[in-house]
């Protein structure tokens, strides 16, 4: 243990978020990227994957907690749930709170990532396990266009736009998610941050909006990823994100969270104005 040691992410060129590292628990390298674990003083386990920060315990149910019931509580009946990426396991772990789910796919490409985590961060890879839940490790690039099976919602929980996720952010890639959908089912993905990267928000809603009618951003607060404003893409066959959704069926589920309600739910539609000018087009705003 090097009492002396921090890591740090660096972004661009020109910003690092250094956080202090109490252990080093795990670092291995996989055919597609390094994976560490750390123990970190302020901010708990924390899961990098080529040294960017992917997971931390502190905050993890933020992102959690949005990529997952947002989509859930706006979909009428989500039975049937496929997540494409989340190695870490906690968007798996919140799909599977909803008693309405049956059956939940999880594709996730690298066993290393799952493996570090069921072995040092079980908060997010507890559920991994869980009689509903099929893993299965491969591409979801090519899961989605073989596939025969039809989702209510898919969640795509990837890292940035680098190595085997790249083609994630790309058209054949949506046009497969888009068939493999039920006839009103809903999309949501990681979508980057307004502040340093809208650049490839807006190369994903362009994507987007070539393959679905209706295309939002919502945004929330995350504490270990850069500029600290983070945001998912929500695109839908059929049920509007704010429309559709009934709040009290956040209070009949009975579930409870640490970051969601469903007051926030309708608010984290609303984007600060700088985003909705650097997107504009791109959004539907009805
Ligand atoms: N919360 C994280 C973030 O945005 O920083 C993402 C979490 S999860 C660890 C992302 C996962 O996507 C990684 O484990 C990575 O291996 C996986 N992944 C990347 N490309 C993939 C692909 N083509 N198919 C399936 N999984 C993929």
């Amino acid at each position: 243990m090097n009492s002396n040691l921090w890591i740090e992410e660096t972004f661009k060129d020109f910003l690092g978020l250094k956080f202090k590292v109490e252990k080093v628990l795990f670092s291995g390298k996989s055919e597609f990227q390094t994976v560490d674990v750390v123990e970190t003083k302020g901010h708990g386990k924390m899961l990098l994957n080529d040294g960017l920060i992917m997971v931390t315990e502190r905050d993890e149910f933020a992102y959690h907690d949005m990529i997952s019931h947002v989509p859930l509580f706006v979909h009428p009946s989500p039975k049937n749930v496929l997540i494409i990426g989340g190695g870490d396991g906690g968007t798996a772990r919140e799909v599977l709170r909803h008693s309405n789910v049956e059956k939940c796919t999880m594709v996730e490409i690298d066993s290393m990532v799952v493996d570090a985590c069921r072995a040092h961060i079980p908060q997010t890879a507890k559920d991994l396990d869980h009689e509903k839940l099929t893993l299965i490790i491969g591409d979801g690039v090519e899961f989605v266009k073989n596939t025969t099976e039809k989702f209510d919602v898919i969640i795509v929980d990837s890292t940035d736009p680098i190595g085997p996720a790249q083609p994630l952010f790309g058209e054949a890639f949506y046009q497969d998610v888009y068939h493999c959908l039920s006839d009103d089912g809903i999309v949501v993905s990681q979508g980057e941050s307004s502040w340093y990267a809208m650049d490839i928000q807006q190369s994903l809603l362009k994507v987007l909006n070539v393959v679905f009618p209706q295309t939002y951003l919502y945004s929330f607060s995350n504490l270990t990823y850069p500029g600290g404003l983070w945001s998912f893409t929500f695109a839908t066959k059929k049920h509007h994100p704010t429309k559709d959704f009934n709040a009290e069926r956040v209070e009949s589920s009975g579930l409870s969270f640490d970051y969601y309600n469903a007051a926030l739910h309708s608010a984290a539609f609303a984007l600060p104005s700088f985003a909705i000018k650097g997107l504009q087009g791109l959004i539907d705003n009805d």
